[in-house]
């Protein structure tokens, strides 16, 4: 018997039925824009489709072209088209799941000059000015819907998905904040959705009733000028009595400053919006954002909260996450830590998406482990992600994998890392890897460091060295004093930290230590205290969910946030998730200084020249973040020992090392050894 029975339960659609009430999000992952991509795109969704997902969205497809998100962008609109649609819909229905294709028309969030919105009003977050949509341009995209739609039923699609959420066209019709139209689509409220509801009609006219329509509603805007409550409900109810199958939550337009799927966001932290939805209407709702474990997607859908729960991410992070719950096996999910770093960030970057966890992910045909014909004894130094992605890799392949750790812990900086507030989902990559260490059976030896007498006691074939990276230290007058600690005496919890502190390096590592040290509480994933701190109101008293005002925290302490950079701060930081990290600080009071020289530490506190000028910062702390240097103290001695030798992750190269890179370097020698 299952631990998750309303997760697995099937779900009847009256014409079709689905195996479970996992929806798999739509998820742009840049295959469908690649040469070939359709082909890896297929082999991608089989996997989850295998794993054991019930319902798959495909990441947005445009109706016509001047929806596109971007010029290169995936389009459906011409029977030429279908073909290769057909090979991502085979593969998935070989598989076992269902599968719907989203349909997306960007508005003036299309990232061309071309775009197109109720009326010409351009969006924070895109460069061009949209041109105000023409009756006839209307019109015609109504229709272009319902072929678009016509077109994925022919491709043996089960249904689609239309985005009616997150700021899209769409979004953009339904609320005040973009459409200033004076017709027949704007005005009043049966105005502004006339647009979705007449796209749901023709749709549903052009595929006849046994086809899924699944309608994305954004429930809460979480912007100025969004939906009351009261018309996300009346548009529900039409939506219903227009032909929808399924409604799914949007939750936030693109350019609301509130965050809505990163780490720092609670688990299930909107599934109380659907369920104030779920009490209007009668068609199955799905639940979606940071829902990232069976237990957490079980307890909504136990507690009647939504019908379904949507996960996107967390498909990146483990194909075979359905049927590890199945099986009861949920501690061995590799578990979507929520860091946009291999996904979202890559996806607006232009790049191919993959996972920082797993770095499979989209490389299904190119990254694989099969077994050896020829089994090593490899020995591994350091167990941190790059370590550990190695040794499992490697022994999953057969190889036979001694992994030596000096610490009493596997994990290495995620061990810091998982310690800063709202990035307590680190945990779950250190458990998920103890559980793999331990599934393929790998030696592992802890409080045991490696070096050149332990190797010449085992019969190694090939030593790989994932020693990681030490803190960068100065040596600058007073800076021997014990007030100037590193921020690992710092996370260890090793040394006491006054009330006034300098931290001297802004990059990711110096944000984090600005968010522990001014936090009052170690953890911030409480719900009702994160919803204060960024202004969302539960009550829904307010249009877009807003509250009247945020309310953050009083800052534990006085900071100073320095670098000799004379660029802007944080600017390094990952493109969808840096601007939180720079609200946080703000939230705080951080004092940001830039293009800094630093001269001495005594007892008045940290003496600077910014511009040449001398400043005293009052500091009884100073908190060195400047970077790391690789730890290779160990290599000359390790070499005489004469074993081929392989380095990976910080021990290779420091500087711009994330984990991302260190756990697939791990898997890329795993590859290939
Ligand atoms: P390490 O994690 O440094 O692991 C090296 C391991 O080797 C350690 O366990 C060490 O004890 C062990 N070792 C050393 N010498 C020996 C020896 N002689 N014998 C045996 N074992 C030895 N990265 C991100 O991508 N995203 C983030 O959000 C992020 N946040 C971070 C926040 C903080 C506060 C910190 C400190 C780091 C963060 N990082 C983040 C960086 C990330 O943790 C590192 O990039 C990653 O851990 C590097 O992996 P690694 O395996 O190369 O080295
Ligand atoms: P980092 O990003 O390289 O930043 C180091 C900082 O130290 C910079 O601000 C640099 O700025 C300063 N610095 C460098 N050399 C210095 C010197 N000799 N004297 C004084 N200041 C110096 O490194 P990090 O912050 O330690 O982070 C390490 C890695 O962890 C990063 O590459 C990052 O990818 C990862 N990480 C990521 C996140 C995330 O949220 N994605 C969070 C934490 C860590 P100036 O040179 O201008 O002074
Ligand atoms: Fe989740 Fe990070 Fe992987 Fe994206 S890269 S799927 S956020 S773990």
């Amino acid at each position: 018997m299952s631990g998750f029975p309303h997760l697995l339960e099937p779900l009847d659609l009256g014409f079709t039925q689905l195996r479970n009430r996992v929806l798999m999000g739509s998820m742009h992952t840049g295959l469908e824009e690649e040469k070939g991509g359709f082909e890896k795109l297929a082999h991608f969704y089989k996997e989850r489709a295998l794993g054991g997902v019930g319902l798959i969205v495909t990441g947005g497809i445009a109706p016509n072209f001047r929806g596109r998100l971007a010029p290169n962008a995936c389009q459906l609109s011409f029977p030429w088209q279908v073909g290769k649609h057909k090979i991502v819909t085979r593969a998935v229905h070989e598989g076992g799941a269902k599968i719907c294709m989203q349909i997306l028309h960007a508005g003036r969030y299309g990232y061309h000059p071309f775009s197109l919105a109720p009326s010409k009003v351009k969006s924070p977050i895109t460069p061009f000015t949209p041109s105000a949509m023409s009756l006839r341009q209307i019109r015609g995209t109504i229709k272009d819907y319902a072929t678009s739609a016509e077109l994925a039923k022919r491709a043996g699609y089960d249904g689609v998905e239309v985005m009616g959420s997150e700021g899209y066209l769409i979004n953009q019709f339904i609320c005040e904040r973009v459409n200033q139209r004076s017709d027949d689509y704007g005005g009043s409220f049966a105005n502004r959705i006339r647009l979705p509801l007449e796209i749901v009609r023709a749709i549903r006219a052009k595929v006849g009733p046994e086809f899924i329509i699944i309608f994305r509603l954004s429930m809460l805007d979480l912007v100025d000028k969004g939906s009351s409550l009261e018309e996300v409900i009346e548009l529900g109810k039409a939506l219903e009595q227009a032909g929808v199958t399924i409604i799914n939550t949007g939750i936030g337009w693109h350019e609301a400053r509130i965050p809505t799927i990163a780490t720092s966001v609670p688990r299930g932290a909107f599934a109380w919006v659907t369920e104030r939805l779920k009490k209007e209407l009668s068609v199955p709702l799905v639940a979606t954002n940071r829902i990232n474990t069976p237990e957490i997607a079980e307890q909504i859908l136990a507690s009647g909260q939504a019908d379904m729960v949507s996960m996107a991410r967390p498909f990146l992070a483990d194909p075979e996450f359905v049927n590890k719950a199945a099986a009861n096996q949920s501690e061995a999910i590799n578990t979507c830590i929520g860091c946009n770093q291999a996904c979202l960030d890559h996806t607006f970057s232009l790049k191919r998406a993959t996972c920082l966890v797993n770095p499979r992910a989209c490389y299904e045909t190119e990254i694989n482990f099969p077994k050896t014909e020829s089994p090593k004894r490899l020995a591994v130094m350091g167990a941190g992600p790059a370590g550990m992605a190695f040794a499992v890799y490697a022994a999953e392949r057969g190889h036979k994998v001694t992994l030596f750790e000096a610490r009493d812990e596997v994990g290495g900086q995620f061990n810091l890392a998982r310690k800063i507030p709202g990035k307590e989902e680190f945990n779950e990559t250190i458990r998920y890897f103890k559980n793999r260490l331990a599934h393929f059976k790998v030696d592992l030896r802890l409080n045991t460091p490696l070096n050149a007498s332990v190797l010449r006691d085992e019969p190694f074939d090939e030593l790989v060295v994932a020693s990681g990276v030490v803190p960068r230290e100065l040596n600058l007058p007073g800076f021997d004093s014990p007030k100037v600690v590193s921020y690992q005496q710092v996370l260890r919890g090793e040394v006491e930290v006054g009330q006034r502190v300098a931290l001297i390096g802004a990059g990711g590592i110096g944000f984090d230590l600005a968010h522990f040290l001014g936090e009052q509480e170690s953890s911030t994933l409480e719900p009702e205290r994160w919803y204060r701190q960024w202004g969302i109101d539960t009550s829904y008293a307010e249009r877009g969910g807003l509250a009247k005002q945020a309310q953050a925290h009083a800052p534990a302490r006085e900071l100073y946030l320095l670098q000799r950079k004379k660029s802007k701060l944080g600017k390094g930081l990952g493109k969808t998730t840096g601007w939180i990290h720079r609200m946080v600080l703000k939230q705080h009071k951080v004092t940001e200084l830039r293009g800094v020289s630093y001269e001495r530490f005594d007892d008045q506190g940290l003496h600077i020249l910014i511009d040449d000028k001398p400043q005293l910062l009052p500091v009884d702390t100073v908190v060195i973040c400047a970077g790391q240097e690789s730890n290779r103290a160990l290599l000359p001695e390790l070499e005489e020992c004469g074993l081929p030798m392989h380095l990976i992750g910080g021990v290779d190269v420091a500087a711009e090392l994330d984990a991302k890179r260190a756990i697939r370097q791990g898997a890329e020698l795993a590859m290939r050894i």
